[in-house]
């Protein structure tokens, strides 16, 4: 490699670490966001480019097959998934980098000790520093590869909690994570042949797969919010460590700035449900399977679109309040149309948006914004619930768990303690969904017996559009 290429390796790190910091900062808003995005990826190619610059790599052939097939499946993967399930491809991919970091400091351990077969323990080869790092990679991002795919299961509802075995599960997580870091020191400091090192090693990768799953398996429902921004701390947390066993300032650097920007979302996910992290990961709440309390719905009351309609056309003020519901749907383009109608009558139109609703952070900014929603009226939990006194319509369209006043007024519910957004205060309160079936945590809504609220059965796209045919009716 001729010098001055050389030379421009510590450049394009410094000049990637800094994208990838604006490229956070972008995250920050809904109107920048996609240019942070972009941001990113341009850092992540340029510290793909200057790393093969740095190590002087004389055959590509391995590097370009696992780069086309990667970007293959990540292409098809973006593309084909549907925006409701984007938060288990989410997980998924949290946990291919945390399984990619474990993979890449056992090649380490392989190159430098087993491989050429070359005695001595893996701090008296590496470095001390380096072999520690090491066994954290390891563990972390085999913690976080397995963890992640139980999340998948779990958020695609291929797997259902488990609460049978919940009251063993912090002894066999404690006995399961005393045994991983002995593992972990013997494997640094004490095995001193290539077997014992290749042995300590496969059996830590082993210890910290079950122990992802044993973590993850009994955490229910309610509290995968908290879990997915968790797994996604891990991996930067993993990839950190890799850096130190690779010494490449940059992954070290992008891996922190995941593993904190991870456990920030992390802290903001428990403030938002009213949780500890303690209490997700070692207290029995928020299971799926929870059965059995009441389930009757007595006082309900629907309404149609037409009826709906002319509520809506007389009220002063609006709040939609948007949902997991509203994503199945694909409704936010119509319920854009149907506020734009409201508006260009005068009728002050705003949104208000849950930190959880939906299945991933931020769900509901990215919906609407899909939809060209004005960012400005999108209003977070605790300057919008002083305003739904006020209001004259509530317009809840496919939320359930974030509305449900029972997170207030009923102790024994699942939900107890978790902020909800105070939509029964409004005037009027207008329900979007297909049923009385119940939202992600399984349970009932009392919302749907209060004396103001009104049910408008249907999907939610084909009752705004009933709705906006209605307005444009009575605007003629
Ligand atoms: P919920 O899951 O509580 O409720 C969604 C409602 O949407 C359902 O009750 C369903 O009722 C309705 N619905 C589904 N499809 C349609 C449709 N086509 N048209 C109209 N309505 C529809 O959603 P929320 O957003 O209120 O709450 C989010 C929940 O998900 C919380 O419990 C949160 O903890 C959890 N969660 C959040 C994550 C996050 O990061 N945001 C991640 C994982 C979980 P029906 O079947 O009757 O139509």
């Amino acid at each position: 490699m001729t010098a001055w290429l050389q030379q421009s390796v510590p450049i394009l790190y410094l000049i990637s670490a800094v994208l990838f910091i604006l490229g956070l900062k972008g995250l920050t808003k809904v109107r920048t966001a996609r240019r942070g995005n972009a941001t990113a990826a341009v850092a992540m190619l340029l510290a793909v480019v200057a790393t093969l610059l740095e190590i002087g790599v004389v055959d590509y052939r391995w590097i370009i097959a696992g780069a086309v097939v990667g970007g293959l499946i990540g292409a098809v993967a973006a593309l084909r998934v549907e925006m409701t399930a984007m938060p288990e491809l989410v997980a998924l991919f949290n946990g291919f980098g945390g399984g990619a970091s474990a993979l890449v400091a056992l090649a380490i351990l392989w190159a430098a000790i087993v491989e050429p077969s070359r005695p001595g323990t893996p701090a008296s080869v590496l470095s001390g520093s380096n072999a520690l790092t090491a066994f954290l990679s390891v563990l972390i991002g085999t913690v976080t590869l397995s963890g992640s795919v139980i999340a998948f299961a779990k958020l695609s509802g291929k797997l259902r909690g488990r609460p049978g075995w919940l009251a063993a599960r912090n002894v066999i997580n404690s006995t399961a994570s005393l045994v991983a870091v002995a593992l972990g020191l013997y494997l640094t400091f004490g095995a001193a042949t290539p077997e014992g090192v290749a042995a300590s090693a496969i059996a830590l990768a082993a210890v910290g797969l079950v122990f992802g799953i044993l973590l993850v398996l009994p955490i229910g429902g309610a509290d995968m919010p908290v879990v997915i921004s968790l797994l996604n701390s891990f991996s930067g947390v993993a990839a950190a460590a890799t850096g130190f066993v690779l010494n490449n300032n940059l992954l070290i650097i992008s891996g922190a700035l995941v593993g904190a920007s991870g456990l920030i979302l992390t802290q903001v996910m428990c403030k938002a449900m009213n949780r500890t992290l303690g209490h997700v990961l070692f207290a029995d709440f928020g299971d799926t399977d929870l059965e059995g309390g009441d389930t009757e719905y007595r006082n309900v009351r629907s309404f149609s679109a037409e009826e709906a309609a002319m509520v809506l056309e007389d009220a002063e003020s609006v709040v939609v309040v948007p949902g997991y519901g509203l994503a199945v749907a694909q409704a936010q383009h119509t319920v854009r149309e149907m506020a734009d109608l409201l508006t260009a009558q005068g009728i002050r139109v705003s949104y208000a948006i849950h930190p959880v609703a939906g299945r991933m952070p931020g769900h509901m900014n990215v919906l609407l914004a899909e939809a060209d929603v004005p960012y400005e009226l999108l209003l977070e939990m605790d300057t919008i619930n002083p305003e739904f006194k006020t209001t004259d319509v509530v317009l809840v369209v496919g939320a359930n768990d974030v509305v449900n006043p029972a997170a207030e007024s009923d102790p024994a519910s699942p939900i107890y303690g978790m902020p909800i957004l105070k939509v029964a205060e409004g005037r009027s309160v207008f329900v979007i969904k297909r049923s009385l079936s119940a939202g992600y945590a399984g349970i009932k809504n009392t919302l749907f017996e209060l004396d103001n609220t009104m049910m408008l059965f249907g999907d939610a796209k084909k009752v705004l559009q009933d709705l906006v045919k209605e307005l444009k009716e009575l605007a003629a």
